[in-house]
């Protein structure tokens, strides 16, 4: 397959070539390529192409959850948004935290899901001896402070040994909200106010340190985190972090406006702590959607629960920020694709370049639409975007070589998804 006369977006910013696709990989990228015998084409002029999305960071509530989503609904949401390589997170009911529960999770993505994927596995009190020894997990993901589901460890005693025991060539990724201090706050009328997080970041930075291992801090929402990041790898420490799109372009304000559904883990902040995140992207390794669906029905009850989603709607956001340039394109890449791919040790993934996985993502820059709940693939059925209007259209996506998003429709079936490889030390 020939894809012809896109703007390749890549790390050095955009340029006009065709992209030659044999099988599932991409064979060759230069300006006016031949089209082979035999070959397809696919007329791109005027469109993007990007690397296809890794969103390191997606609960996709399979098993346990599957009244707000599952593997196939949410990975076809992935696919809607451009991307095309998810990594879920393990605090499902039952949560992954053994060979037992990570294989029976595994099997019904593998049946389901219709993009790439990986599972981490998350730590416990009691599995800081064999939580490594799940190979095929993505990382372990720690939740050092509570959020969804039952998984917490807060205790220092746990956190170090996990910390200490799994792989230094593997991924912790944590949830830094301190525990204690969230209590404290809300015993009191207050919701998770910054001091939860900046306590715990500190503490997940620290710690890795002293281990001498490397650490990914999720969803960083601050001004005082992203400081720490900074002076963390300004010493050369191995630290890296994530935002999410919530946290880019929803500020607190916002949330006293959306009510409940604007109410996610870490809250939504200051304006003050969102110029913070746009201005230090460079210190940011990804941009993760940590999409969590929940029913409009249980946000709207006397619990609410935290999280919004969000794999629709990341990509056109960006897309509106590099329009408005609030971002390069350069960047939009590196923190969507390579950097994600790099972070995990991706296999052949988040580059558009010769041996790669042909996932690619065609967008029409020049569409402007309206977000709208209607038409969502995810099984919760809103967004907290409703109503944006944003720049860039996602025309297709390609998976593996395979055209998998076109006019609106996922076009591929359940399975045709696979576990992403990952190079290990
Ligand atoms: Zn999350």
């Amino acid at each position: 397959m020939l894809i012809r006369g896109a703007n390749v977006v890549g790390p050095r910013g955009l340029q006009k070539s065709d992209i030659l696709v044999v099988k599932d990989r991409i064979a060759e990228i230069a300006p006016e390529l031949t089209q082979p015998a035999g070959a397809t084409t696919v007329e791109a002029h005027g469109w993007l192409a990007l690397p296809g999305l890794i969103d390191i960071h997606v609960h996709l509530r399979e098993p346990g959850g599957e009244h707000k989503e599952d593997f196939l609904t949410g990975t076809r949401a992935a696919l809607a948004g451009g991307v095309t390589t998810v990594l879920g997170m393990p605090n499902t009911s039952p949560p992954i935290t053994d060979l037992a529960t990570f294989k029976a999770a595994l099997a019904l993505a593998e049946q389901k899901a219709v993009c790439d994927f990986g599972l981490f596995i998350g730590a416990t009190h009691e599995n800081v001896d064999m939580a490594w020894l799940v190979e095929e997990a993505a990382g372990l993901k720690m939740y050092m402070g509570s959020s969804t589901g039952t998984l917490l460890l807060d205790r220092f005693e746990d956190q170090y040994a996990h910390l200490a025991a799994y792989p230094p060539s593997r991924v912790v990724a944590v949830h830094a909200e301190n525990e204690e201090a969230v209590r404290y706050f809300e015993k009191r009328g207050q919701r998770r106010p910054p001091l939860c997080a900046i306590l715990e970041a500190t503490r997940a930075i620290r710690m890795a340190q002293t281990l001498k291992r490397a650490i990914h801090i999720c969803h960083l929402s601050t001004a005082e985190e992203i400081q720490m990041v900074k002076d963390a790898k300004e010493r050369g420490e191995p630290v890296t972090c994530e935002v999410t799109p919530h946290h880019l372009f929803l500020s607190a304000g916002i949330e006293r406006h959306l009510g409940p559904s604007g109410r996610t883990n870490p809250p939504l902040r200051s304006m003050e702590d969102v110029e913070a995140l746009w201005d230090n992207l460079r210190y940011v390794d990804a941009i993760a959607s940590d999409h969590a669906p929940h029913t409009l029905e249980e946000k709207n009850s006397a619990t609410p629960p935290s999280g919004v989603p969000g794999l629709e709607t990341m990509l056109p956001l960006l897309l509106m920020a590099v329009k408005q340039r609030q971002l390069e394109f350069s960047d939009l890449v590196r923190l969507t694709s390579t950097g994600p791919a790099k972070l995990f040790s991706l296999e052949r993934k988040g580059q558009l370049a010769p041996g790669f996985d042909a996932d690619i993502v065609l967008v029409n820059p020049e569409a402007q639409w309206t977000i709208s709940s209607e038409g969502l693939n995810t099984r919760c059925g809103w967004t907290p975007f409703e109503g944006w209007r944003v720049w860039g259209k996602i025309m297709q996506v390609y998976l593996r070589g395979r055209l998998a998003f076109a006019n609106g429709k996922v076009l591929v079936e359940p399975g045709a998804g696979q576990r992403v490889k990952q190079r290990r030390a």
